[in-house]
């Protein structure tokens, strides 16, 4: 777990360093939980954008996408719930004085408990080598089903607690488990409060009585309150999808771990109107094709799992996260929700307008039920680095940290590197940018030993590097070296656009999400 600890920490430092992620404000030692884009954040940030918005756009002919303000009328999120209970249950330790979601502190107990288990079962399956049988040692061992007991019934007593909204009983769990402080080492904690996650602010002069406004903390109700101008002005039948991608903003009471729990982010989120009675078919197919998007990145399936939620919202019928397996454990990316008629049914309620829809086919009006796709994209960059990020001793003992970004959404996909500044190779070089920089994410690099050059390239996961060198002159070949096996091979100008295009192409990875 230190280990972890310490590769993430070096997640951190190699973003700021790069030019990927730095603290907002930091002349002015930063502001808690922002953070900006820097000039290779901004491209791949960008390019995870890219990916999903043409991944819902393009590939669903009945999806389209909007992009809605982020002030809306205030009534909107009253009707959403999100003025009454859009709520994080806090606790303060009185010794430290720090403040923490309840609810956390006892998932990471959980949690804790789940380790236990699972390191109980790894020195089992050591020691017994070839006929260990890991589910009949889970079953029968004393000490993992002790522990077993201990973690479903603290889970079971979470869980009616989270549900019932029992803030007693939180804290008493958090009491009873022995839970401490981790900078205080203490258990002395204060009573569990609801804490408003809204930023709000005034809209309009004092003088002629201004309008309390929020910040949306989500992006999804832009789209519930246009989904009847979509729905009319482009001819959409049910079932359709409307997309959005934008900045939403939550005071997050326990705001650490880099850019995964932030107060201003950005989401891209997906709702997806269906008749009722369809939504869980419709969820298990939006649940796979999720999975499928994350997956086609390939990091490798065993990085991702899908974790149910204990706590339906009291409107939803299915919800499931997508989790990545971050340097600090499993955590959710991306929330997939079936929302029933809950939100245009309340829309409708306090708007007084109709939010229903024709339907031409059954010839009878309904309020459609919702699937919801909804991801975190600084969530989704951070577990990018963290699946890319990747520390190697090369052969002669040199090392070398690279980056293993898929290519499609690598900052720059292409280095172009004159091996000398002399005997006119940096023309040539410059040359064949400017053929090359219409098609794909360029850099011109001369400054410094060709080695240095490369592993400069390799920190910012550039996946392939051109080199000019003297027989360039001569043949008008090159060089791609590839980033990760580091292989070169020799190949004519004239085809190097379509090799790197190949491997670079966007149209690629969609393709993938299709077969
Ligand atoms: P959590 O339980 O981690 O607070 P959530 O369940 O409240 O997340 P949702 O409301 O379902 O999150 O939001 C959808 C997605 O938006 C999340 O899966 C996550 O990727 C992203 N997200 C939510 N809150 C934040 C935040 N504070 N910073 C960055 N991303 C966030």
């Amino acid at each position: 777990m230190a280990q972890q600890e310490d590769v993430f920490k070096k997640i951190v430092s190699h973003s700021k360093e790069y030019g990927f992620v730095f603290p907002s404000s930091e002349i002015y030692d930063g502001l808690g939980a922002v953070y900006d884009y820097g000039q290779m954040g901004v491209e791949l940030k960008n390019n995870i954008k890219k990916y999903w918005w043409d991944s819902m756009t393009l590939l669903h002919e009945n999806v389209v996408g909007i992009d809605s303000a982020i002030f809306m009328h205030p009534t909107i999120w009253k009707a959403s719930g999100h003025v009454d209970a859009f709520n994080d249950p806090l606790i303060d330790n009185k010794d430290s004085k720090k403040r923490y979601r309840a609810d956390v502190l006892i998932e990471e107990y959980l949690a804790k408990i789940d380790d236990k288990i699972d390191k109980e079962v790894e020195k089992a399956a050591k020691r017994f080598g070839e006929t260990f049988d890991e589910k009949m040692y889970r079953e029968t061992n004393p000490r993992v089903l002790e522990n077993q007991q201990k973690r479903d019934e603290v889970h079971t007593r979470f869980a009616k607690a989270l549900n019932d909204n029992n803030l007693e009983d939180l804290r008493q769990i958090i009491i009873d488990t022995e839970i401490v402080c981790p900078i205080s080492g203490t258990r002395n904690w204060t009573e569990v409060r609801q804490f408003n996650l809204m930023f709000a602010t005034e809209m309009g002069s004092t003088a002629d009585g201004a309008l309390k406004v929020y910040l949306r903390p989500e992006t999804a109700q832009g789209i519930f309150v246009n989904f009847l101008n979509v729905q009319k002005t482009g001819r959409m039948k049910v079932p359709f999808g409307i997309a959005q991608i934008g900045k939403a903003f939550r005071n997050e009471i326990v705001a650490r771990q880099f850019i995964f729990r932030m107060r201003e982010f950005e989401q891209m989120e997906m709702q997806f109107f269906v008749t009722p009675g369809e939504e869980l078919e419709w969820f298990a197919k939006w649940k796979a094709a999720r999975m499928k998007w994350h997956q086609a990145l390939g990091f490798g399936a065993e990085k991702y799992r899908f974790h149910d939620h204990d706590k339906l919202a009291h409107y939803a019928n299915a919800a499931t996260d997508i989790e990545f397996e971050m340097p600090f454990g499993f955590k959710e990316v991306e929330g997939i929700h079936s929302r029933t008629d809950f939100d245009l049914s309340q829309h409708e309620k306090f708007s007084g307008k109709k939010m229903q829809y024709f339907d031409p086919e059954l010839n009878k009006s309904y309020t459609p039920f919702v699937i919801e796709t909804s991801i975190g994209v600084d969530r989704m960059f951070l577990s990018i680095l963290a699946g890319a990020y990747c520390e190697e001793t090369l052969e002669g003992g040199e090392t070398r940290v690279v980056l293993r970004l898929p290519a499609v959404l690598a900052p720059v996909k292409l280095a172009v590197l004159p091996l000398v500044k002399k005997d006119g190779l940096s023309e040539k070089a410059r040359e064949i940018m400017d053929e090359l920089k219409f098609s794909f994410a360029c850099q011109y690099d001369e400054k410094d030993s060709i080695g240095k050059r490369y592993r400069r390239q390799d920190a910012i996961g550039t996946p392939y590097c051109v080199t000019i060198d003297h027989q360039t002159l001569e043949d008008n070949t090159v060089t791609i070296r590839e980033r990760d096996s580091m292989e070169q091979k020799r190949v004519s100008i004239p085809d190097v656009e379509k090799e790197i295009s190949a491997k670079t192409d966007l149209k690629n990875l969609l393709k993938k999400l299709t077969e």
